[in-house]
């Protein structure tokens, strides 16, 4: 994922924490919605108990209190003496404390939980749409992939369904995902547009910035800390939202190593149990847990798992095996019959996951695998014109601003579509070569305001001609003399 589409996701997804949820900034106005953080030890009121509130908005739990005392005992001072001396205890030793709970940035606050009254209550299971109609709902964005779609419709039914059966008798399983496609092909479009349908707050984690915890890099459990962010730190909602993992290949077990594998099987060890579901205590507000940040108790048992990979050599992995199983008997293959398949990924087996180097134990708790297809031309135009935001309407509607019809002729799809497929990134390169091409339209256009209608050609695509401008009342196209 490029830089430009990180930035985008964080927009997206600030945006839709936005949506989803009131105002938080204000400070004192809704001061009611967060809990009180001990000044001493850092844990919230629903952990550490009932808060002595101190002046100036500090508050110190019982613990910290009794200990206080203790070793002021211990030390023998008087302690009642001492604080007749302080007046409002508001300056100690010269030192201002100051608003501190005020001072605290919203993004380290944790809602309180509201009063449970009924533990179905969160999910209403007649609110959550069936497959069929999330698959349709997926089908408006995205293009193709439609095993995909209808694997991903199906789980995530059945996810929510088992979080609204939670008290059932009959434990339905987890079911995280792990979904294999090349770069480009909508690994991450999928699962945003998923969340974004289902209105549940969604984590974008990469893999790579992962490190066992103590070492340079994100904890284990920062992934937890970024969907209570995006949950707007409410412990509830964030514990029934997805998290998505991506690069996760990036984290296989490193081949001949005789250091500590730090940033590749140990996290695999390290995030078993988030992908099981525990009790595990997440800094807010930061990637990793210090003194200074508030630490929050999140339980990972109904938060959905995603990960994805491109798993670059894994059709080497799976060639092999086929060649082998091939190899066997008077029907044995030729060496180079898997050699040009095009979708070799969807025959891919736990077997071959565990080569690539997944250790079984974190292959196990992902227990539904699938991939993507690569794009082919045809599906990469359809990218450009079919989805509801895509991009050539887009480009459409900025132009419709000034009055300005916008067309694209088949063949300059197919150019824009061929220059992508060579550049090997899937969908991502679509982007950066139209707008590549719309810089000198969206500049020379708001000059003229006779200008009625542009037409992007397949010559001026290939650099041979011009687009095709149309003056407002003239029937016969004039050539623009700019860029023929
Ligand atoms: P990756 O598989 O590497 O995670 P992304 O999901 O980030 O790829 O895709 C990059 C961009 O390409 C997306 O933002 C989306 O606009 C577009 N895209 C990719 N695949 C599709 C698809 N199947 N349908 C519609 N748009 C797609």
């Amino acid at each position: 994922m490029d830089n430009n589409d990180k930035n985008n996701n964080e927009i997206e997804k600030n945006n839709n924490i936005n949506n989803n949820t009131s105002e938080t900034s204000g400070g004192k106005k809704n001061a009611d919605e967060y809990e009180k953080v001990c000044y001493i030890c850092r844990r919230s009121e629903s952990r550490a108990g009932k808060m002595i509130s101190m002046p100036n908005n500090i508050y110190i739990c019982a613990d910290c209190m009794q200990r206080t005392f203790d070793s002021l005992n211990n030390s023998g001072i008087n302690y009642d003496d001492m604080m007749k001396n302080i007046p409002g205890m508001g300056n100690i030793g010269g030192f201002v404390f100051g608003d501190m709970q005020d001072n605290m940035t919203n993004k380290q606050k944790v809602k309180k939980k509201k009063e449970k009254t009924d533990s179905k209550k969160d999910i209403d299971l007649t609110k959550i749409p069936a497959p069929h109609h999330i698959k349709e709902m997926l089908d408006q964005y995205v293009v193709g992939q439609e095993h995909a779609k209808k694997i991903m419709s199906v789980a995530v039914y059945n996810h929510y369904k088992r979080v609204a059966n939670a008290d059932s008798d009959v434990e339905i399983e987890k079911s995280n995902m792990l979904m294999i496609g090349p770069t480009g092909s909508g690994k991450t479009y999928l699962v945003k547009t998923l969340a974004k349908l289902l209105s549940v707050p969604l984590a974008i984690a990469d893999a790579t910035s992962l490190t066992e915890a103590g070492y340079i890099g994100d904890d284990i459990e920062s992934v937890v800390s970024k969907l209570l962010a995006a949950a707007d730190n409410d412990v509830e909602r964030a514990e029934h939202g997805i998290i998505f993992i991506d690069e996760i290949d990036k984290i296989a077990k490193k081949k001949e190593t005789r250091s500590r594998d730090v940033s590749g099987e140990s996290v695999q060890q390290g995030m078993l149990k988030l992908l099981e579901g525990s009790d595990v205590e997440v800094p807010v507000g930061a990637t990793s847990k210090n003194a200074m940040v508030p630490l929050v108790t999140v339980n990972t048992k109904n938060i959905l798992f995603i990960c994805g990979g491109a798993f670059p050599d894994l059709e080497d992995i799976i060639k092999e095996r086929l060649n082998r199983q091939g190899s066997i008997g008077f029907t044995a293959d030729l060496k180079d019959k898997y050699d040009n398949e095009p979708n070799l990924c969807s025959q891919v087996t736990v077997e071959d996951l565990r080569n690539y180097g997944m250790i079984p134990e974190f292959l196990g708790r992902l227990p539904i695998v699938f991939s993507l297809e690569s794009l082919t031309k045809q599906m990469l135009i359809q990218i450009m014109k079919e989805p509801k935001n895509a991009i050539l309407k887009q480009y459409e509607k900025l132009l419709e601003m000034d009055e300005v019809k916008l067309e694209f002729d088949d063949a300059a799809l197919e150019a824009i579509a061929d220059r992508a497929m060579e550049k090997k990134t899937g969908a991502r390169a679509l982007r950066s070569i139209i707008e590549e091409y719309m810089l000198d339209i969206m500049y020379e256009i708001p000059k003229d305001n006779n200008i009625g209608k542009v037409t992007i050609t397949g010559d001026y695509i290939l650099k041979k001609g011009a687009p095709v401008i149309q003056m407002r009342g003239f029937e016969t196209p004039l050539l623009s003399a700019h860029n023929a």
